[in-house]
């Protein structure tokens, strides 16, 4: 339903300096490295936490974490889409919660692209 979106988790994690030191090795990075990620997933989601570290081609590498747990890993992409295809799910296959196209904006650390 349009107009009725939901709220993101957000919850917060820093990258450790070994983290950030694999994803720097990324060829062709799609973004400057944040040391801070926020969860992408609808607020209140089961299960662990998953934010976007960075991008480059058709792969995307993510960070999953709960208490206790933490994994770098690079899933295959939701397939959903809204609005007749132009618009496709940002988050990993088999995400718990809304589709991203259904969640209300965060306020996203990677906003400001530099040209
Ligand atoms: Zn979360
Ligand atoms: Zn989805």
């Amino acid at each position: 339903m349009a107009g009725s979106r939901r709220p993101v988790c957000e919850d917060v994690i820093m990258l450790t300096n070994a983290e950030l030191a694999e994803l720097a090795a990324i060829p062709g990075p799609a973004h400057e490295l944040e040391r801070a990620l926020f969860c992408e997933l609808e607020a209140e989601h089961p299960g662990g936490h998953l934010a976007q570290a960075q991008a480059a081609g058709d792969l995307e590498w993510w960070l999953c974490w709960q208490p206790g747990t933490r994994e770098l890993v690079v899933p295959d992409l939701c397939p959903a889409t809204a609005d007749g295809g132009d618009t496709v799910c940002t988050l990993p296959l088999a995400h718990p919660g809304a589709h991203s196209f259904g969640l209300a904006a965060a306020a996203s650390p990677n906003s400001s692209t530099p040209a």
